[in-house]
């Protein structure tokens, strides 16, 4: 076997080094060798190529209601996200789903409101997506996808540590799980749990009620057991007794999070 050269062990451990980043809330460590601004430009290009090709719904009460929940999570994602230039659009699309990318974009579906019945509910669905972002799940991913590529190749390290040249618009949008249309993202259970996770922090610091957060999974299992299609966000999701089970456990840690909670907004009136 060569022994590899010292200038080639040098570039591994600078690329360990600076590919890695500490996941928000949970602090797990995690791998990064994309250039995340790349990975911002790009998701900014392709969420702008939605809004162009799907129909922005003109429903002011969704909207109204997805701006005042959004900005309420923007401030308290701040520092998980400060490059983030928010963005909350209805897509006026029946199907039931909500994404968000880096950059601070989100979507959510019309379809998404027949489930998600209060400010809390949608939420939770969106803190989870933010998650996504915040713990670069995609990054990780694309990371992943990138190392195994690159295996036996290691000279070609060296290229990676300025920015991926890999990276392209069709890897990220298969990352995404935008290449079938707009689907769920197909994340790992792992990582669904820990979105679940950061998300119920999110929107309990916001001051949401985290109780709701069962509630809104419930009504989305129920769907989806009546539905032959399942919905998107659902479909590579942790078994339902399983995200339930963890949020359960999580509750009184999400309850001490939203008391601490400046935005607290009191408890939720049955609506
Ligand atoms: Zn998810």
């Amino acid at each position: 076997m060569k022994v590899p050269t010292r200038s080639v062990l040098l570039t591994l451990v600078t690329l360990l080094l600076a590919g890695c980043y500490e996941v928000p809330v949970t602090g797990r460590r995690a791998m990064n060798l994309v250039d995340d601004k790349e990975v911002t430009k790009m998701s900014i290009g392709m969420f702008d190529d939605m809004k162009r090709r799907y129909k922005i719904s003109r429903d002011r009460d969704r909207i109204e209601q997805l701006q005042r929940v959004g900005n309420r999570l923007s401030k308290v994602v701040f520092w998980d996200m400060p490059d983030a230039d928010w963005e909350f659009v209805v897509f006026d699309v029946p199907q039931i789903n909500a994404f968000a990318m880096a950059g601070g974009k989100v979507g959510v579906f019309s379809g998404l409101f027949k489930i998600a019945r209060n400010d809390d509910q949608l939420a939770l669905v969106i803190a989870h997506e933010i998650a996504h972002v915040t713990a670069k799940h995609v990054h990780e991913k694309l990371s992943r996808e990138l190392a195994v590529s690159t295996v036996g190749t290691v000279g070609s390290l060296g290229g990676m540590a300025g920015g991926v040249s890999g990276l392209t618009v069709s890897a990220l949008s298969q990352v995404y799980g935008l290449t079938t249309g707009i689907s769920g993202f197909a994340f790992d259970r792992a990582k669904e749990k820990e979105a679940d996770y950061v998300g119920l922090m999110y929107m309990a610091r916001a001051g949401y009620d985290p109780q709701e957060a069962i509630r809104v999974i419930e009504a989305l299992e129920l769907e989806s057991a009546n539905d032959p299609v399942q919905p998107a966000i659902l479909s590579t999701h942790p078994s339902h007794p399983e995200r339930i089970l963890q949020l359960m456990d999580s509750m009184p840690k999400a309850m001490a999070e939203r008391e601490k909670s400046a935005i607290r907004t009191g408890p939720t009136l049955i609506k």
